[in-house]
């Protein structure tokens, strides 16, 4: 499932800055905090090293992240313009970087592929791939450290909500003393720790909370499996184009002590459905994610599939019985009666 990481390509990554004079950065669509934290503390980091630099994401940056200095240059669409440099954080794959990615990749003579996730699938020619790292940010900080580039107030503040949101808040099995120096040392620059906290992980609306009232009637627990339906019909009643604030919602299903496993499924349209997986630790929802396109890590996972809401679960649903008993999606399939 997973692409063999070469060690990182620190000192050509450096190199590749060095010689370019126009940069692109992009990153994954609908983008959490360590997308937008990584792709402008990128952009400061260059903008005080006098580069040229352009950051682009499909639709830009959701408003509790507006807080990230730099948001407001962020662009929406991307229609002109030539690189020497792109450079994709977050992104495991490029589909995933949208409509900006698939022009910066017919644009730009190289491509930098910065990231965290153990299912990248190693696209562009220079990578940055570290999957133990909590967050791309933490690999930014890492590199820009043996670079020698200092840290400024506003990078540190980009930085810190990347390593703040992908581990929600140093809970993830994966923080190490290193996160938490570098949290430290950031903090130490200047980025408001508690700010940040307060704008990511305690802040919602009260539409996301009517969207929680709908998907928790439909909450089902079956075989450690704990399962929500997010439907096209709640979304048009609450009057969304498409679900918000999921993170929250499958977070707190895979608190269920019972389940080793949780899933949201969001329905788009009747065409495709998407889904948002988490595990426990021990077990590993990011080789299904991958096996149905998606991508993520082996507790936090998704993947956008094809076909009705009843269809995809009939696929889904015993791959995550498997897995949540430990044993292989793919050997053996658990049916619903089993
Ligand atoms: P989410 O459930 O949306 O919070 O996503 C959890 C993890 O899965 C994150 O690391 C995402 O980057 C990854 N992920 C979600 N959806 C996809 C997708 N369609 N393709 C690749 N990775 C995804
Ligand atoms: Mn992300
Ligand atoms: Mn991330």
């Amino acid at each position: 499932m997973t692409t063999a990481f070469a060690s990182p390509h620190w000192q050509e990554a450096t190199q590749a800055v060095a010689d370019a004079a126009r940069i692109l950065l992009v990153t994954h669509t609908k983008p959490d905090g360590d997308a937008i934290g990584s792709l402008l503390a990128m952009a400061a980091i260059l903008a005080d090293s006098g580069k040229t630099v352009v950051a682009a994401v499909d639709g830009g940056v959701p408003e509790y992240l507006a807080y990230v200095p730099g948001s407001a240059a962020v662009q929406r669409t991307l229609e002109t313009g030539d690189f020497d440099l792109m450079i994709s954080l977050d992104a495991s794959d490029e589909a995933r970087t949208g409509e900006c990615g698939r022009y910066g990749m017919a644009h730009s003579a190289r491509i930098l592929n910065i990231d965290h996730h153990p299912t990248n699938t190693g696209f562009g020619h220079i990578h940055l791939i570290v999957p133990d790292a909590v967050s791309t940010t933490q690999v930014l900080y890492d590199w820009f450290a043996l670079a020698g580039w200092a840290i400024s107030r506003d990078a540190a503040t980009a930085l810190l909500t990347g390593l703040v949101t992908d581990t929600l808040g140093f809970r993830t099995n994966n923080v190490v003393p290193h996160t938490l120096m570098t949290s430290a040392a950031l903090m130490a620059a200047g980025a408001p720790l508690h700010d940040i906290m307060t704008r990511t992980l305690n802040s919602t609306s009260f539409l996301a909370i009517q969207m929680w009232k709908h998907a928790l009637n439909t909450v089902q627990y079956r075989k450690k499996v704990i399962a929500a339906d997010i439907t096209q019909d709640v979304l048009k009643t609450l009057g969304l184009s498409q679900a918000t604030d999921t993170g929250g919602l499958i977070g707190f299903l895979i608190s269920a002590n019972e389940a080793q496993v949780a899933v949201v499924f969001k329905e788009q349209g009747n065409t495709s459905v998407e889904l948002s997986m988490r595990a426990k630790p021990g077990r590993d929802v990011a080789e299904v994610a991958f096996a149905l396109g998606g991508g993520g890590h082996k507790l936090a996972a998704g993947a956008t599939v094809a076909g009705t809401l009843e269809e995809v679960k009939a696929k889904v649903m015993p791959m995550l019985y498997a897995v949540a008993r430990g044993k292989s999606p793919f050997a053996d399939p658990e049916p619903e009666d089993a």
